[in-house]
């Protein structure tokens, strides 16, 4: 194994561009519980949490599922709605509420111009 890429934690050898996610066992059940904690409307839409997951595996900041610019596990930083990258690779997703508000301003805005 390329020892570029990974590392020995506790034993286990752990690829330097992997996520928590990628634990097995015991590590996997404890991270999967707390991101299944997030209440539903604090956190990111799915597609968007698996975009900024996407960007953190390819970041040179990424190392076992922490990044170094935070100290914070990437996922748990990219599950919550209002999580941004410290580095701004990635940015918070507007709340449902508050997209439906601009919107909603927005037909206000058009009727007024009529
Ligand atoms: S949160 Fe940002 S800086 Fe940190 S690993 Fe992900 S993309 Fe890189």
């Amino acid at each position: 194994m390329n020892s570029d890429r990974a590392s020995a934690a506790g034993g286990q050898r752990v690829c330097r561009r992997c996520l928590l996610s990628d634990l097995a066992g015991e590590d996997r059940k404890n991270i999967d519980r707390y991101l299944q904690a997030v209440k539903e409307g604090d956190r990111a839409p799915q597609e968007e949490y698996e975009r900024r997951l996407g960007i953190c595996r390819t970041c040179e900041r990424l190392q076992e599922g922490t990044c170094l610019s935070c100290g914070c596990y990437v996922e748990f930083r990219a599950i919550r709605r209002r999580g941004t990258c410290p580095k701004g690779y990635w940015k918070e997703t507007e709340s449902p509420d508050a997209a439906a508000g601009r919107a909603g301003a927005g037909h206000q805005r058009l009727r007024e111009n009529d």
